[in-house]
């Protein structure tokens, strides 16, 4: 997923200063582009650090010209908590992040944060709470330095560093070339899918949002990248409301909760040992490591 020098402008057009600081990736970006018309309210919510409950509440929900997808869909997070969404693929997992993000809204039902209902906040007071990893993070053709900075455009050189350490990306940054000043993109240096992982986990950090919503990366990495990577997302969920979407053992295994999904419902909740214990749709999956 690289951008060529060119599309850098167009994109922060669309994404706006709300959406630069994450990890987003190009179909989040079209998306971004193509659900710009939702209705919103006017109250500003107020930028803070304190991680607040998340609630989705009697949601029915279909995409435009679509089946319905949720018809009775409730899940709780509370303040803080990690919550790993497991199944299989159309289940919803996605959809829960679109409509927490507002791209889409419900036909019924409410989505509330610390119990006040989303539509009445401002897109981007909204947008300002989140901060998004997903499965193929955007790597534009700009230095490292700036790559993470997209993260916060008022970061200095010293908060970039400190956020790439935490995301354990700075050992790799170091045997770069020009190590903050290479240049990545098509004409610059590639980087693994770890590596790209992490740049996005470093802007997370440096971005700092009390929500975090993280699409995992299906695609196998290499045993040091993947602890490495995890250790990173560790120490970026902590004292944050997370919602991942799991395909890591080691994710669901760190989660407060995990919720099945399939077909637009949830099919149960519990912890990874309840689960194994109870849910042989969970334990199927389990048994494939979960990278399905
Ligand atoms: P998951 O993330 O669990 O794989 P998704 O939330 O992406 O599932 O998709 C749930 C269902 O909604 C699928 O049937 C999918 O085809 C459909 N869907 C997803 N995005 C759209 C869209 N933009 N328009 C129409 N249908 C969609
Ligand atoms: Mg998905």
């Amino acid at each position: 997923a690289v951008m060529a020098g060119g599309s850098i402008a167009t994109i922060s057009e669309v994404i706006g200063e709300v959406q630069r600081g994450v990890g987003a990736s190009e179909r989040l970006l079209q998306l971004l582009a193509s659900r710009s018309d939702i209705s919103a309210g006017s109250q500003v919510l107020p930028v803070t650090n304190q991680p607040p409950t998340i609630d989705f509440a009697d949601i029915l929900f279909h995409y435009p010209d679509s089946a319905p997808l949720f018809t009775n869909l409730n899940l709780h997070v509370a303040a803080g908590e990690t919550v790993a969404l497991v199944g299989p693929s159309g289940a919803g997992k996605s959809t829960l992040f679109h409509l927490l993000l507002r791209f889409y809204q419900p036909q019924q039902g409410q989505i509330t944060l610390n119990g006040e209902p989303i539509d009445r906040f401002t897109l981007n007071s909204l947008r300002q709470q989140i901060a998004i990893v997903t499965q193929e993070p955007v790597v534009f053709a700009t230095t490292v330095m700036e790559n993470i900075r997209y993260g916060n455009s008022h970061a200095s050189d010293d908060d970039i560093c400190q956020a790439a350490k935490a995301a354990f990306a700075h050992e790799f940054i170091d045997q770069l070339p020009q190590r903050y000043h290479t240049e990545l993109g098509e004409r610059g240096v590639r980087l693994s899918g770890g590596q790209r992982q992490r740049i996005a986990i470093a802007r997370a950090i440096l971005a700092d949002r009390p929500v975090l919503l993280l699409d995992e990366a299906t695609s196998a990495l290499d045993a040091n990248s993947e602890r490495r990577v995890q250790q990173a997302l560790n120490r970026l969920m902590h004292g944050r409301t997370t919602i991942v979407i799991a395909h890591r053992l080691a994710t669901v295994q760190h989660a407060d909760r995990i919720v099945v999904m399939d077909k637009g419902k949830i099919t149960s909740t519990g912890t990874h040992d309840e689960l194994i214990e109870n849910d042989m749709l969970y334990r199927e999956y389990a048994e494939l490591q979960l990278l399905s």
